[in-house]
């Protein structure tokens, strides 16, 4: 009789919702699986889904009839028109005060609406953003849902029992935030991961072509780093892959075409801060970093003709340059989650969310591409100061900063000497000396502003009051 009433509904039985249903079976929910191909469902229930508590359903209508009230359906489909679709022929089967969860890779834009539309209707939505892929679906994923904050109570122990844990067992799952939130965070989760991921590639290609160190050397040291503040999913995959060979013995990654594909979660993530005017400049550097990377023929034509520095070459101490490209790192990944939180603090006050950002830095300690050490000192900032006007003026990170910055400058001015391109690295450090500025040469632009279109300016000692200036003498 227990099997009849199921406590969550999930359709889309692709990858990911059918490593979630059997996730959230082992912690022992009962799961109602449907799928629009419905051949899928008994596929399902025959293999993977025997002797757990997972029943199926092959139509909408017997999904909703086999879940206990209020009804919970999440759905895990391809992101768009599939997300609404699905929404409405689940509508005339759900009753007011029952919750429809989206966990697809929705855009924020688009969950916004979905939850305002659901809500009118006297229906909970919850838009979430699941990392990790299918390993994380299976054995916990990060999860960041949002939406209507009624909803919480509802999926708080589901989500929080299948969420991957941090080593103190804390779930990386919390309430994000009202509407798009919890998908916005997920988005910015993805544009952070591409900066990541940039600065790990910059690094690489430092040690390969300033270092000329080979690749068990390279995998050698990012192993090394993965036991230091840079602890993290990518630094030790990064290793794996520098050290991976192919058949006739020689590292694959050498063999790749060095031009990076996206899928486009970096690219809204910049998008975004241009929108909402905040400098993400790391993720926006990084997403540009994969465009040029993409024109591969047009380089390759370049490559013969435009010249580099010439005759110059890196002569300092090999260990101590890679200790400074070590704390590069570091010190431009927390000018990155630095960035990161100033659009996500944006983002907030734009559409009015209440966002927990001391809960968002530790529901992307585990389980997700992003997954570190360095996130825990995330969490304890924000946890001392749920405040905190930027990351960097938190104690810990301001002096963590200041120990690495003059290797950080090291490394940045010896790329650029010998022409090696550190887009990332480079504009991070840009960003910190703009923003520890109480004076940037915008006057300037002011006065060219208002030289050639009379856009006004204000004086220093008087804020607030517009003024023209006659440039150029003329009546
Ligand atoms: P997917 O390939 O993105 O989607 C396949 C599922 O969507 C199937 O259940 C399919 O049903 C359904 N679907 C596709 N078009 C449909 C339509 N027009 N109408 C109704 N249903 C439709 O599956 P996935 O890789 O498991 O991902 C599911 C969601 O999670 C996506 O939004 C994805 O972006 C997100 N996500 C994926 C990952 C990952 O690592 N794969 C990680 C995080 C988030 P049929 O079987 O009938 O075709």
């Amino acid at each position: 009789l227990f099997c009849l009433s199921g406590d969550i509904g999930l359709i889309g039985l692709a990858v990911m919702g059918q490593n979630l249903i059997l996730n959230m079976a082992d912690h022992g929910y009962n799961v109602v699986a449907y799928n629009r191909t419905t051949s899928k469902v008994d596929e399902f229930l025959d293999n993977e889904a025997k002797g757990k508590p997972i029943q199926g359903a092959h139509s909408i209508q017997e999904l909703c009839a086999k879940l206990q009230k209020p009804r919970k359906v999440m759905m895990l489909v391809k992101a768009g028109k599939p997300v609404d679709d699905f929404i409405e022929q689940l509508l005339p089967h759900l009753e007011q005060g029952d919750l429809i969860i989206d966990g697809g890779n929705s855009h924020y834009a688009d969950t916004n609406r979905r939850c305002q539309y659901l809500q009118e209707k006297g229906f909970l939505f919850v838009g979430t953003g699941v990392s990790g892929g299918e390993e994380g679906a299976r054995y916990g994923p990060s999860l960041m849902p949002g939406g209507t904050p009624a909803a919480w109570p509802l999926i708080k122990n589901i989500f929080q029992d299948v969420a991957a844990k941090t080593e103190e067992g804390e779930p990386c799952c919390d309430w994000v935030g009202e509407g798009g939130s919890g998908h916005y965070v997920k988005m910015v989760h993805n544009g952070i991961e591409y900066g990541d991921m940039q600065i790990l590639a910059e690094a690489y290609d430092i040690m390969k072509n300033v270092l000329k160190m080979n690749y068990d050397e390279m995998a050698q040291t990012f192993q090394n780093w993965n036991k230091t503040e840079l602890d993290s999913f990518l630094v030790e995959i990064t290793a794996k892959v520098l050290a991976f060979k192919d058949e006739d013995g020689k590292p694959l990654v050498e063999k790749i075409r060095d031009a990076a594909g996206q899928k486009g979660t970096g690219k809204w993530t910049a998008i975004s801060a241009l929108d909402l005017g905040i400098p993400v400049t790391l993720v926006s550097e990084a997403v540009f970093a994969r465009c040029l990377s993409a024109v591969k023929d047009e380089r390759v034509q370049a490559s013969k003709i435009l010249k580099g520095p010439e005759g110059v070459q890196f002569s300092g101490d090999k260990n101590a340059f890679l200790e400074d490209i070590r704390q590069a790192l570091y010190a431009a990944k927390i000018v990155s989650y630095a960035q990161g939180f100033m659009e996500l603090r944006a983002a907030g006050k734009e559409f009015h969310w209440n966002l927990n950002f001391g809960g968002i830095a530790l529901m992307w300690r585990g389980g997700c591409i992003i997954r570190s050490a360095f996130l825990r000192d995330i969490n304890n900032a924000f946890k001392s100061n749920p405040n905190l006007l930027n990351l960097l003026l938190d104690p810990f990170f301001t002096k963590a900063i200041h120990r690495a910055l003059p290797h950080y400058r090291r490394v940045a001015s010896q790329a650029q000497l010998l022409g090696v391109p550190v887009p990332a690295l480079t504009s991070a450090l840009s960003f910190y000396d703009g923003y520890r500025s109480a004076r940037l040469p915008a006057n300037l632009i002011q006065a060219q502003r208002d030289f050639f279109g009379a856009h006004t300016f204000e004086l220093e000692d008087k804020p607030g009051t517009w003024i023209h200036a006659n440039w150029t003498g003329h009546g």
